[in-house]
């Protein structure tokens, strides 16, 4: 049974309850987590502040970058424990859980160079001034994580907020807490001081809330769903906490006929499957050229043909849902699909040998799907793809930011003019060209527009968002 991790040590739930955790893989539970409360929240938020106040705050922002990349290099030696822990607790094949600990060790070396290169500036002002700028930290700030890419997120948000100086407290989804618990742990190991980073477990509507009500947190990080965070945002404005928001998406890849297909399908399957589609920035609409649409549904019906879902251990190319409720949601896209006469032209299968009671959906392909349809509209977040035909590229543009989301968008096309002719045009936090960046692209700023949410993080733009700037102005003659 895991506790909370508070100020370098595990604490119990104040509650003494505790939540199952369940391998998706088999459906059987094998641990269990605390079930946080607004007490445990209070006790860690207390730690962060002592920390903030204390020997953390006192840190240099050079010192502060060593522990990072120590940080950094502590989470590589230990790769496989944590690709094992997150494959286990959250589903993903193995290749792809260690895929995230390359990550989350890399958003830590990157913050931990960036640590003593966030500056101020000076600003031209009246004579007899000299008015300058301090990029200060904000205090404490809370992390809102949601169960699909744990490792990953803790990475960029808490990454860029210890690297501005900050203390952390953290709220990890109550599917996946278990990697993030163990990394709270060797943060300890490498010499954070106690309490600058705290894990809290626990349901959201619980300790997430608590922690987004709570007076002493200066910053909010949230990655979840938009209805979600459309409530944190409501309870963070009682006390003016500002919220970062990172929510779904419906992300388009606007196939031309001229674009190298060898190149892009297997960018463009990949952008779907990878964590069987449980991605913010997946690929989940495919607009493809009308002179060119068949063939290019036949090559991805070919590829998705050749999928394969299986347990995280088999390590196929996906694998199972995180729970049984999220499979029952895509499920149901899926049966409206049917019922409306949606064409499936591809689908993957399901491995010999998968055990009974794991969430396994396989990576289905729809085509010729209205541009007004749910399934073109609404974020699955399952392996699914719905593919639709255009004429042109004001066709183009009118059906990719024809959703209420706007988060990345991909164009494939070898004409150079219509290249950035089109990315101007997108509305989206992203938009990629003859690539796709699921999931990756540390150095990259990564956020959205619309309901996709707003504010940036990865890449040195994050840091801005874990600092408040101050302005002062001196007369001295
Ligand atoms: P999903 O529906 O995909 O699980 P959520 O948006 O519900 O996505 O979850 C993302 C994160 O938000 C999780 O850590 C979850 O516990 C947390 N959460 C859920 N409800 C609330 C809430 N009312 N207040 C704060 N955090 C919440
Ligand atoms: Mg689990």
């Amino acid at each position: 049974m895991q506790q909370h991790f508070i100020d370098n040590r595990w604490v119990a739930p104040a509650s003494g309850q505790y939540i199952p955790v369940i391998d998706p893989s088999d459906g059987q539970q094998f641990d269990a987590v605390a079930q946080g409360n607004a007490h445990d929240v209070d006790v860690a938020v207390g730690a962060a502040r002592a920390a903030f106040d204390g020997a953390w705050g006192r840190m240099t922002a050079t010192e502060r970058g060593r522990l990072l990349q120590k940080l950094s290099q502590k989470l590589l030696d230990h790769t496989e424990e944590l690709a094992q822990l997150e494959s286990c607790d959250c589903g993903k094949p193995l290749k792809q859980a260690r895929a995230d600990v390359q990550a989350i060790a890399r958003y830590f070396e990157f913050y931990a160079g960036a640590a003593d290169k966030l500056m101020g500036e000076t600003i031209p002002y009246q004579s007899g001034y000299t008015v300058l700028t301090l990029r200060e930290p904000q205090g404490v700030t809370g992390h809102i994580i949601p169960w699909n890419y744990p490792l990953q997120i803790f990475g960029r948000s808490v990454g860029a907020s210890l690297a501005a100086g900050n203390a952390c407290v953290v709220k990890p989804a109550e599917d996946a807490c278990l990697s993030l618990l163990r990394v709270a742990e060797l943060t300890a190991e490498v010499g954070f001081p106690s309490g600058t980073i705290n894990v809290v477990t626990g349901f959201g509507h619980e300790a997430g809330d608590a922690l987004t009500r709570h007076p002493g947190i200066n910053h909010i990080s949230f990655t979840g769903s938009p209805n979600i965070g459309k409530r944190v945002v409501q309870t963070a404005a009682e006390h003016h906490t500002p919220v970062t928001l990172e929510l779904g998406g419906k992300s388009p890849q606007v196939v031309f006929a001229d674009a190298d297909f060898d190149a892009m399908v297997p960018v463009v399957v990949n952008a779907i499957v990878q964590n069987a589609g449980q991605t913010c920035s997946a690929g989940s609409r495919v607009l493809v050229e009308r002179s060119a649409y068949e063939e290019v549904i036949a090559r991805l019906a070919q590829a998705f043909n050749q999928l394969r879902v299986g347990p995280a251990t088999m390590d196929m190319d996906c694998g199972p849902l995180i729970r049984h409720s999220q499979l029952q949601r895509v499920a149901a896209f899926l049966d409206e699909a049917r019922r409306d006469g949606l064409t499936v032209a591809g689908a993957g299968q399901l491995v010999q040998g998968a055990p009974e009671g794991g969430f396994y959906q396989v990576p289905t392909l729809l085509r010729d799907v209205p541009p007004s349809h749910r399934l073109a509209q609404e974020e699955v977040f399952g392996p699914v793809i719905a593919i639709m035909p255009f004429d042109d590229e004001a066709h183009a543009v009118k059906l990719a930011n024809g959703t209420e989301f706007g988060l990345v968008a991909s164009l494939w096309t070898r004409d150079g003019a219509r290249q950035l002719r089109l990315a101007r045009q997108l509305r989206a936090g992203q938009v990629f060209i003859n690539n796709y960046g699921a999931g990756g692209g540390i150095e990259l700023p990564f956020g959205g527009v619309k309901a996709s949410g707003h504010g940036r993080e990865k890449g040195f733009e994050a840091l801005y968002g874990f600092t408040v700037l101050k302005t002062i102005s001196i007369k001295h003659d």
